[in-house]
């Protein structure tokens, strides 16, 4: 039997709350299928680690959890930590560190799950989005010229390079073949000059080599219009790391909200570890009343048994978030009902149980 280790990393806020109904649902499924199971290690890093030493993970944390088979990421932010700081040193380390490249973040209605758009509009939400997720917009270089002076100038650098480009691009390429559904290319080239210039040019280019891909391209502001008046346009979405942050946040407001929004950061060639995580915040607001919806975590957990090769029991652990979802009398009350964050993660895991 395999035995997946797991490094935890609940973070702040709700993450702590959210990750515990996610591991139990995940472990359920180990135990409905006898093929696998879990060993998880918990990190309590983040923010609250921030304030004590310093740091938001101690020096040779990569080096740690190099040896795991996957990372399940709460939330990292706290209020009084500025944002730079708990993402870089954490979130960003580890995308980087591991070569994340791939942020693949489903965007689909469940039924059930609330949706702010028009009934015509609800039919068929179901993208699979595709971001780039290791340079960029988000490449964190540039220059503060003249700081302080007045004539400072900020530049903030996008960086482009083919490999990046390419990997992505085709790592979307292979996904829409494999799920026979269309892509789409999200770029902005008649603004942005030189990068997604380069961009469409690669997506072209590959294009070339997926005559069985059904393909089509937009400029983002067009997309951001038409993930709201007709969705149904997309399915699997491939783009750059700002586009793909802004645009997924949309598609989880149009998908049920933030409590139901999950994401797997990949490195598809599995040299290292990937990570695993609901996408909202650490939720300050709602923290430690066990109130959070853990629907987003129980979804990253499915992404986890996805990405393990397990899709069938991926697929279940959806399943079975659904059937709580629809059924309406055991949710949070993100989603207008009065459980609590672990009735819920106990109803997901016992449907899991009955078998559906
Ligand atoms: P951070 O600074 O860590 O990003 P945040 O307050 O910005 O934290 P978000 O995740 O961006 O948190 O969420 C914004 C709001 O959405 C929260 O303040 C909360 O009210 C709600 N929310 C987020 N996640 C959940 C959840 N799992 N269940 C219920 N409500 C949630
Ligand atoms: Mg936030």
């Amino acid at each position: 039997m395999k035995t997946y280790k797991i490094a935890v990393i609940p973070g702040d806020g709700v993450g702590p709350e959210v990750l515990k109904e996610g591991m139990k649902v995940l472990k359920q499924a180990a135990e409905c299928s006898g093929a696998f199971s879990f060993e998880d290690t918990w990190f309590p890093w983040g923010c609250g680690y921030y304030l004590e030493h310093g740091q938001m993970m101690p020096g040779d944390g990569i080096r740690i959890l190099e040896g795991f088979d996957a990372i399940y990421l709460g939330a990292v932010g706290d209020p009084r930590v500025p944002d730079h700081i708990s993402l870089w040193d954490l979130l960003l380390k580890i995308r980087k560190s591991f070569d994340q490249y791939v942020n693949l973040r489903p965007v689909k209605l469940l039924r059930g799950a609330p949706c702010p758009l028009k009934d015509a509009a609800r039919e068929d939400i179901h993208m699979t989005f595709i971001r780039e997720n290791s340079e960029g917009e988000y490449a964190g270089s540039g220059s503060w010229l003249f700081k302080g002076k007045p004539n400072e100038v900020v530049i903030q650098d996008g960086v482009f390079s083919r490999t990046g480009c390419e990997r992505i691009i085709r790592y979307a390429f292979e996904t829409a073949r494999k799920e026979k559904r269309s892509l789409t290319s999200i770029s902005k080239a008649n603004a942005l000059n030189y990068s997604m210039v380069f961009w469409d040019q690669i997506f072209q280019e590959l294009s070339a080599e997926y005559p069985d891909v059904e393909t089509h391209s937009y400029l983002v502001d067009a997309a951001s219009m038409f993930m709201v008046k007709d969705p149904s346009r997309f399915q699997v979405v491939v783009t750059s790391n700002l586009f793909g942050d802004i645009l997924t946040d949309l598609g989880a407001a149009i998908a049920g909200g933030m409590g139901l929004a999950a994401g797997a950061n990949l490195n598809p060639e599995r040299k290292y570890p990937s990570m695993f995580e609901p996408i909202h915040g650490s939720a300050p607001d709602i923290a430690g009343r066990g109130i959070a919806n853990p629907m987003a975590s129980v979804w990253a957990a499915s992404q986890m048994l996805d990405f393990f090769g397990h899709e069938d029991w991926g697929t279940r652990v959806l399943e079975a978030l659904e059937a709580v979802l629809e059924d309406g009398r055991i949710l949070t009350p993100d989603l207008g009902g009065t459980a609590s964050t672990s009735q819920v993660g106990d109803a997901i895991a016992r449907k899991l149980a009955e078998g559906g």
